[in-house]
């Protein structure tokens, strides 16, 4: 077991860890300080790997607000290296995955089985005191976007933003059980629950729209519809479980999934979430059901519906936060899903980088890369 400070911020590690100064702005690898102290309900973790997801895309973009100096990456997979004196649920050499729905176990929301609408998420870290947890060599504060900071080679975490996973499920694998699998999966069995034999429409194929397929098909809905621009990701589609694939590029998809389905989907999963997509998913929605809306926009922006049909239809459209997951619970489930051969992960990971080629991966996605890029680090 490693020695640990009996004071905060006392002594420090030396971590390498790909920082964002200025949004927009390219990351950087810095050499950082990772404080020898932990706090009670703190766990510090060895990073293996952690995905690139879109909302990191966004925060480096400059279009989703984040405190900076930043490190960003919330896809982590990792070993426990040492526990606070309040730990419990995970121990020391325990392979474990971390979810940015990190919770307080005792708001109105985790009372009420919510824990991933948790109030009390942002007063989980920190926030410098009694010490940082990561520093730069002059001092300055350097913060964890998300309270998770995965693009760094070891960190310091909240108890209950990890759990503990089978080493069986490789490490780059095993990183996304924490968003795109657990908010794609998520949001079709906690979300939507779908049921036998319900037809789906899900606009955006990328990550997390990959897994509302499989989600989908795991719940055996029966007409699975993906919709996408980039060919190579609806032929992923294809792969995950759709049972047919409608470019936008080649003729209206309303009237495509409208057609397929006999009126509408039961549910349409809008994993885009921006201004032309949203009214897209509710027009493509069947009477009476639920248009839903995964995709986080950048902050500002608009979305405008007819309100008429809205009403007359009697048509839903709600916000799906991360899947609805209590990821404890989650992420296990999922990891013997994927052990079983009931999941994909493996075709998910369409490509593996070094943290010093963050960058260039950032720049893949940019493009419209299809599947999942993952650095290890
Ligand atoms: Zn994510
Ligand atoms: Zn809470």
């Amino acid at each position: 077991m490693m020695q640990l400070s009996i004071e905060p911020g006392a002594s420090r590690t030396a971590v390498r860890a790909a920082v964002l100064s200025e949004a927009p702005g390219p990351l950087r690898v810095e050499e950082l300080g990772l404080d020898d102290w932990l706090a009670p309900d703190e766990v510090r973790v060895q990073v293996h790997s952690c995905g690139l997801c879109h909302s990191d895309l966004h925060m480096v973009d400059g279009e989703m607000p984040v405190a900076l100096p930043t490190i960003p990456g919330h896809e982590i997979s990792g070993t426990v290296e040492a526990v606070g004196e309040r730990v419990t649920g995970v121990a020391v050499g325990d392979r474990v995955v971390a979810c940015l729905s990190v919770f307080c176990g005792v708001c109105a929301e985790c009372r009420a089985g919510r824990s991933s609408l948790c109030v009390r998420r942002n007063d989980l870290g920190r926030d410098g005191r009694p010490a940082p947890r990561l520093v730069r060599a002059d001092g300055t504060p350097v913060n964890q976007a998300a309270g998770l900071g995965g693009f760094a080679e070891r960190t310091i975490l909240h108890q209950n933003s990890v759990v503990k996973v089978s080493d069986e499920v490789p490490t780059d694998r095993a990183g996304l059980l924490g968003c795109a699998v657990l908010t794609g999966i998520g949001s079709v069995l906690n979300g939507a629950k779908v049921r036998p034999g319900e037809s789906v429409a899900v606009i955006g194929c990328g990550g997390v729209g990959l897994n509302v397929i499989q989600g989908a098909r795991l719940a055996a809905a029966s007409t699975i519809i993906a919709i996408d621009p980039n060919d190579e990701n609806l032929r992923l589609a294809e792969q995950f479980g759709a049972t047919h694939t409608v470019n936008p590029a080649a003729g209206d998809p309303i009237a495509a999934v409208t057609e397929l389905t006999g009126g509408g989907a039961d549910h349409v999963f809008d994993v885009v979430g921006r201004a032309p997509t949203v009214p897209q998913a509710v027009a493509m929605v069947r009477q009476g059901r639920t248009a839903w809306v995964l995709g986080i926009a950048p902050l500002g922006e608009t979305v405008t519906l007819p309100a008429m049909p809205l009403v007359v239809a009697n048509k839903g459209v709600q916000g799906l936060l991360m899947g609805a997951n209590h990821f404890p619970r989650d992420i296990p489930i999922l990891a013997d899903l994927y052990l079983a051969g009931r999941i994909d992960l493996d075709t998910l990971v369409t490509g593996t980088i070094s943290l010093d080629e963050v960058n260039d991966g950032f720049d893949r996605m940019r493009r419209g890369g299809a599947g999942r890029l993952i650095a290890t680090v």
